[in-house]
């Protein structure tokens, strides 16, 4: 008998201890939209596996290259009916494309693919080549009538520099649903907070020194997306020049804009991946132009020289770390 209540005693201090901690992290690791992610939610494992299926099931719809996904289907056909999340996800994209004046063009494929960033088969296309494929670069071709969407000839969708923006919303969304208030996705350069760490305290995401290994900072943030686009990211080099996969619209070649990352913090995350790239194809003066006429969001630019520019949004929330503990931060103003 004093056995039984001694073992009920503990049992029940097990329980109160257990109930203090909260609720366990469950964690998956896999690799879908060309890069290695990371999902990590404070609560039931079942909320894990089906953010798996979701990303999974996104990838096979919005893959450029996989023939049985509908952007493939579009891009071999010129028309056809998309689902109406495909359809939701091509509109958000076009108002960025609008927003950034095309330094965002979902349409850059063709020009993206005589690169060679699609196969991994790199090359520097012939001037005229360019010249030519760069005639079909035009976001403001895409017609969407609903969920049927139409392209002129040649012209072809490619939602790389969005689809993982999107799928950290839709990761967010399916766990705030579910009742999970704290949950972290890490998707390549994407980061995705759910909620605030499980004790209360806002989530610490560095963002990555684009010259080394190290972390160059981190920002404090909770609810948010906090997105990086570089040119270390992918890039391949011939004759001793680099060439980055994001590509300036309007040259058809690679952006070198002076900046070696951009790093994009909002709640949406497809907003956020979409202004990284686009920020990153228009450099420091004209990105702080388009971060002054929009709001929203708070920027973390690192020049190729290596100097860093924060907005005034982050001013105290953004440490620098490593290399440049000690380098001067300059701020961004709105006025
Ligand atoms: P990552 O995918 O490495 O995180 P981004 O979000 O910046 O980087 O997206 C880069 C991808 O977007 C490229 O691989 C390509 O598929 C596509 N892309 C490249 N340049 C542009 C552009 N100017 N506008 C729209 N999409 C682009
Ligand atoms: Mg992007």
């Amino acid at each position: 008998m004093r056995r039984a209540s001694a073992l009920f005693t503990c049992l029940a201090l097990c329980a109160t201890l257990l109930s203090g901690c909260g609720p366990r992290a469950q964690s998956s690791t896999i690799f879908a939209m060309d890069t290695v992610m990371e999902l990590t939610a404070y609560g039931d494992r079942r909320c894990v596996d089906e953010a798996v299926e979701l990303i999974h099931a996104l990838e096979e719809r919005l893959s450029v290259t996989a023939p049985e996904s509908e952007i493939y289907a579009l891009n071999k056909d010129g028309r056809g009916d998309v689902s109406g999340d495909t359809a939701a996800l091509l509109s958000r994209a076009l108002e960025l494309c609008a927003l950034t004046d095309g330094a965002l063009d979902i349409t850059v494929y063709p020009v993206l693919r005589a690169w060679g960033f699609t196969t991994g088969e790199y090359r520097v296309p012939e001037e005229d080549e360019l010249a030519e494929l760069s005639r079909l670069v035009d976001y403001t071709a895409v017609e969407i009538d609903e969920c049927t969407v139409s392209l002129p000839r040649g012209v072809m969708l490619d939602l790389g520099a969005v689809a993982k923006g999107w799928a950290g919303d839709a990761v967010a969304a399916l766990w705030r649903e579910a009742g999970v208030k704290s949950g972290l996705l890490s998707l390549g350069g994407n980061i995705q907070t759910v909620g605030a760490k499980p004790d209360g305290s806002k989530w610490r995401i560095g963002i990555r020194d684009p010259f080394s290994e190290e972390t160059l900072g981190a920002v404090e943030v909770s609810d948010m997306a906090v997105v990086t686009s570089g040119g270390y990211q992918r890039y391949f080099e011939e004759d001793g020049v680099t060439y980055c996969h994001i590509i300036d619209p309007q040259t058809g070649r690679p952006a070198r804009s002076g900046l070696a990352s951009v790093t994009v913090i909002g709640p949406e995350g497809v907003v956020c991946d979409g202004l990284s790239t686009a920020i990153f194809v228009l450099g420091l003066d004209a990105g702080a132009r388009l971060w002054r006429a929009s709001e929203g969001y708070e920027l973390v630019l690192v020049t190729d020289g290596g100097e860093i520019y924060i907005t005034c949004g982050i001013e105290n929330t953004f440490t620098p770390m490593g290399p440049y503990i000690d380098s001067e931060i300059q701020v961004i103003r709105r006025g």
